[in-house]
């Protein structure tokens, strides 16, 4: 019987390692670890150690070592499925029976199929468009006349959708496949009585092909040629394309997100392919809807720094107050949201027409941090010469000072807002959060502790380079060791050391890749999970090399394990210093050797100096550069 490892997972993460040795073994806590006599081996003083945080127990005298469920196999003697039902049973899970999990394959196997056709079918259309455009006088000088070059129109596969009800049937010999229809290429319409009628959606129009992150065709925006109506209409929802997750121009754009440091989040797909045509490859659009928690989840996958540009009519400022609520949860500390709002007049393609790209740039640079938009929206039609005002003013901005994660923007900008409506920070806090902290703390610990594997909807991952960087492994091993016991550090983590780590050359690249997608899946898992789901991965033996020696104790004089001194809260504050200690090195000596290569290519290639400077500029942020040395480039 295969029980599938996501199954595992969520059950390891429910149980509790503690409780089910603690049947066994008598165990007292010593510190933040359990403590008892190893059923493993005879002996007098313990050695045995059962860690709550990393779920998993680990004997000092004859290194056994494990999970939940590799307790039970080897002290209770229990198979493989006989410990996972024993365990799914004291907490009332249940196990997949034994002809459902080949049933979900088969429907799942199908569901993939299905969407790979979904996306040949669109990507064929396109192919169709993009020739169309080509015999297409009009549509090349609607092009034309926004400026753009054949190179652009290539990059993203811009096309047309030429006159006619059943274009399409010259593309498709079966125009009633039902698969024009689902991937809503063609349009079903049968009123009462009357004979059924097929028709493509997209007649004599411009056309954006919309991919997802892998560069599949998932939809397609068009624009009317003239003046008809809807000016813009895009897909529909389909099982591979929706609206409220996907962003257009992000596969086109990521590779200029890095070099770029930031992303533009415009309103269309229009100021996309115009912000690329004018220098600014790296900007997205959202498809005709706010833009949500998804979105911006997504885009922080790519970048580090997020810049929304609207317009500055009363739309735009509403669609502003839409990403602020989107932001506010993805905004912390080692991350920058900003709002740029152009004058009412404008989009960046009629801005950058007029002022110019340094002008634009400009704009972007000094564009409003989140904080202060959050003020600006929160005072908005508030008499603060009132204790009234003041009063609503606290009752705006409180849900969305709530929805911030916690760090040093949050407290900042509660001072803030405390100043603002006249009371201090402490009466502020008690008035938005009267439970008292510690309690709280500890009940959010248990919360956790059942809710923490979460089966997420299944993201399209990433794609991290196969790394290559080679960095000095114990570097590397450490790194991996301090995540593997601490995961929710990756939370902390900027998208650079995302980036840093999910390309290092195998095996540690592809373990942190893994990390990256059992985060973004299930979220934060103790070590005794991970495990189990790093079975047969190809990083599994450096994980088990480099977590063997996560429980190496402090000996006392008998040579005994001390008990763990530091609460878990130390421990892992104690874990994410040790981490950035390790990440600024792998950093520094990442820029480092790109630096040496800029320069060893400046000779030839005129935009190394370019990119050293850039590459100078950010050691220089990270405070990682002598002063002598900045000064004497300055
Ligand atoms: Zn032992």
């Amino acid at each position: 019987m295969a029980i599938p490892q996501s199954f595992i997972q969520e059950l390891l993460a429910r149980v509790d390692v503690v409780e089910v040795v603690g049947r066994y073994v008598q165990l007292k806590k010593g510190g933040a670890n359990f403590m008892g006599l190893c059923p493993f081996h005879g002996e007098k003083s313990p050695s045995f150690s059962v860690s709550p945080a990393k779920q998993f127990f680990h004997c000092f005298g004859c290194g056994k070592n494990g999970n939940a469920i590799g307790f039970l196999m080897e002290h209770a003697g229990m198979t493989f499925i006989e410990a996972v039902k024993d365990l799914a049973q004291n907490i009332g899970m249940q196990v997949p029976e034994d002809d459902a999990s080949p049933q979900d394959r088969a429907r799942a196997a199908e569901q993939r199929q299905k969407q790979a056709t979904l996306t040949d079918v669109l990507e064929k259309a396109g192919e169709a468009y993009r020739k169309h455009l080509r015999n297409s006088p009009k549509a090349i000088a609607y092009f034309k006349g926004r400026g753009l070059s054949g190179q652009i129109a290539k990059d993203f596969g811009l096309g047309y959708a030429p006159e006619g009800w059943r274009s399409l049937a010259s593309v498709f010999p079966d125009y009633q496949d039902p698969l024009l229809a689902e991937s809503g290429l063609v349009i079903v319409n049968q009123e009462d009585g009357e004979e059924e009628k097929r028709y493509d959606r997209f007649r004599d129009r411009v056309m954006f092909p919309i991919r997802n992150v892998k560069g599949e065709c998932i939809g397609f925006g068009g624009r009317v040629l003239g003046e008809g109506t809807p000016k813009y209409l895009n897909s529909p929802e389909t099982p591979v394309f929706s609206k409220g997750r996907e962003l257009y121009g992000l596969f086109e754009a990521r590779n200029a997100l890095r070099d770029a440091g930031y992303v533009l989040v415009t309103e269309g797909y229009m100021d996309v392919v115009a912000l690329a045509q004018l220098g600014f490859p790296n900007a997205v659009a959202t498809l005709g809807t706010a833009c949500t928690t998804d979105h911006v989840q997504k885009l922080f996958r790519f970048t580090d720094s997020v810049v929304f540009s609207f317009d500055g009519d009363g739309a735009g400022r509403r669609a502003a107050r839409k990403a602020l609520d989107g932001a506010l949860p993805y905004a912390t500390d080692v991350r920058s949201v900003k709002f740029l709002f152009l004058p009412a007049e404008h989009d960046p393609d009629s801005y950058i027409r007029e002022f110019g790209k340094e002008a634009f740039a400009h704009c972007v640079t000094e564009a409003m941090p989140l904080s202060r938009f959050l003020i600006e929206v929160a005072r908005e039609g508030c008499d603060l010469n009132t204790a009234e005002g003041r009063a609503h003013m606290a009752s705006n901005a409180k849900p969305m000072w709530m929805a911030l994660p916690d760090g040093a923007l949050k407290r900042q900008l509660l001072s803030e807002i405390a100043e603002l409506v006249d009371l201090g920070n402490h009466e502020l806090q008690d008035l938005w959060m009267p439970a008292a902290p510690a309690a709280a703390t500890a009940r959010s610990g248990e919360f956790k502790k059942s809710s923490k594997f979460k089966p997420r909807e299944p993201y399209a991952p990433k794609t991290y380079k196969r790394g290559t960087r080679l960095i000095p492994q114990g570097r590397a091993d450490h790194a991996a060791r301090v995540l593997l016991s601490h995961m929710d550090l990756w939370d902390d983590l900027s998208t650079e050391d995302h980036n840093l780590l999910c390309e290092l050359a195998p095996p540690h690249g592809p373990l942190f890749v893994w990390l990256d997608q059992q985060h973004h899946e299930h979220g934060n898992q103790a070590w005794g999970a991970l495990r189990e789901g790093l079975r047969e991965h190809e990083s599994e033996e450096l994980a088990l090399r480099v977590m063997a020696s996560a429980f190496t104790p402090l000996l006392d004089d008998e040579g005994k394990p001390m008990p763990e001194s530091l609460t878990p809260e130390q421990q892992r504050k104690e874990a994410g210093l040790e981490l950035r200690g390790i990440l600024n090195k792998i950093l520094f000596e990442s820029l480092d050797a790109q630096m040496k290569e800029a320069i060893a290519e400046a000779a030839a290639d005129p935009t190394a100096m370019q990119r050293y400077k850039a590459l100078f500029e950010r050691r220089k942020q990270l405070g990682l550069i002598p002063q002598k040395l900045v000064e004497s480039h300055d």
